[in-house]
């Protein structure tokens, strides 16, 4: 990284469409908040196609968590200074705001976690451990991240549960048929993802819990992929538990949020023991503290919670509504200039998506993509995605994938395709 390139709207493709245009205005001031896309990449402006994996920090978020180290920072729930208090309220702040942007019904129904891989290995070692026993079946999708898997993977060898996966069609979307056919009395616990990392399959969440529902399945979605681009509302939905990461929505690594409805995290054991997790310890006996203390034992990553909260409320700002529609322009965009390259097939054809086009190259590997994409300052991913399972059922070991946020812009899709290009040229 060294000088400083902007890249911006002015060299979009040209579109007539005067909707397009609008959104444009209204969206390209977002994109001057991002420092980064003030930098250059091997000498080119960054093209940055790998939101997937970690979402870029507007520069209220970055300020947002220095200021807390530079002037606020305290440990919090304990002090009775003025600093502590007022972290702690600030911390706590930042759960009243996730509350509302998930639509929950009160702040004591989120627990701050350090990711989606925490909020999920926090249910499988609390309502799992709890509850589940030899013959149980947890069920789970084709779809999902390796973090919705090896928590329940671990979870069967614990408890001589079964692991039972609704596979996917050619699409990449969920064979309803077979969800339907493995939800039966035995299943104890099902997880969903809301959106593939590796294919940006949207599944229909809502429908898939209200059929668990009938078997009195709670259900767990990861939502890593959905928050970033889409307005989520967990009471509507109806699930049982939300997990999702702060640094896929523009906020601070290390800091997530686990939604669990109020009724299910009261009846939960605590998930780890330590400080702050407790009303009264004695040798003999400890009284945990109430929900949400119960479940963040230890000093909590209060910067990166506070930073979350900082990329919510920008987010708010910006609004959910206003950005999947962008997104989905630009995703249809991407995908249908990548359509009218021959060498290209696209890996992951739902019809509902968002944010991502995967694909392989006749010929070339992912890797050599991603090597030449990079030589050009595009960043994209190119592997299994922690998705390993996905890749086998297209019979691929690897996609290229583009994941985008609503900071991109078509001119970057023509880079990419320009890049793509000369790929093909040197390896094709
Ligand atoms: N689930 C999905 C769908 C993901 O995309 C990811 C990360 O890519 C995860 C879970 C794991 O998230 P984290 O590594 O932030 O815990």
């Amino acid at each position: 990284m060294g000088t400083i390139t902007m890249l911006s709207f002015e060299t979009e493709s040209p579109n007539k469409n005067a909707a397009w245009q609008g959104m444009l205005l209204d969206m390209n001031k977002f994109r001057a908040d991002f420092p980064i896309f003030a930098e250059s990449v091997n000498g080119k402006p960054l093209v940055y196609l790998d939101s997937a994996a970690t979402t870029q920090k507007p520069r209220c978020v970055i300020d947002r968590v220095a200021n807390f180290y530079a002037a606020e920072n305290a440990n919090i729930h304990r002090g009775v200074h003025r600093l502590s208090m007022e972290a702690t309220e600030a911390y706590e702040k930042s759960r009243r705001r996730i509350a509302s942007f998930l639509g929950a019904s009160d702040a004591r129904e989120i627990v701050f976690v350090r990711g989606t891989t925490e909020g999920i290995n926090l249910i499988a070692q609390t309502l799992g451990r709890s509850t589940l026993g030899p013959g149980d079946e947890i069920l789970i999708t084709g779809l999902e991240h390796h973090s919705n898997i090896v928590p329940w993977q671990i979870l069967c060898e614990q408890t001589g549960a079964v692991l039972r996966v609704a596979s996917i069609d050619d699409r990449g979307e969920v064979i309803r048929e077979e969800y339907t056919r493995l939800l039966s009395e035995k299943t104890k616990l099902v997880a969903l993802s809301h959106v593939s990392n590796a294919l940006g399959t949207i599944n229909p969440v809502r429908e898939m819990i209200a059929q668990a529902h009938e078997y009195n399945v709670p259900v767990l979605v990861d939502g890593a992929q959905a928050v970033p681009h889409m307005a989520v509302d967990v009471r509507e939905m109806d699930c049982d538990f939300y997990v999702f990461s702060g640094h896929k929505m523009f906020g601070p690594t290390g800091i997530g949020a686990l939604y669990g409805k109020a009724s299910w995290l009261k009846e939960l054991p605590p998930y780890q023991g330590g400080g702050d997790m407790i009303a009264s310890v004695t040798f003999d006996k400890t009284i945990y503290a109430e929900v949400p203390a119960k479940f963040e034992a230890g000093t909590p990553n209060i910067s990166g919670a506070i930073g979350l909260g900082e990329a919510i409320r920008y987010l708010q700002d910006a609004g959910m509504d206003r950005i999947a529609a962008y997104e989905r322009e630009l995703l249809e965009y991407a995908t249908s200039c990548l359509m009218e390259m021959n060498q290209i097939r696209l890996i992951g054809t739902a019809q509902h998506k968002a944010s991502v086009v995967s694909f392989v190259v006749d010929g070339v590997h992912a890797h050599d993509i991603g090597s030449i994409l990079d030589m050009q300052g595009i960043a994209i991913r190119a592997g299994h995605h922690c998705a390993q399972p996905i890749m086998d059922r297209f019979g691929v070991p690897a996609t290229v994938r583009a994941s985008l946020a609503f900071y991109n812009t078509k001119g970057e899709i023509d880079a990419l395709v320009t890049g793509l290009k000369k790929a093909i040229e040197m390896f094709g």
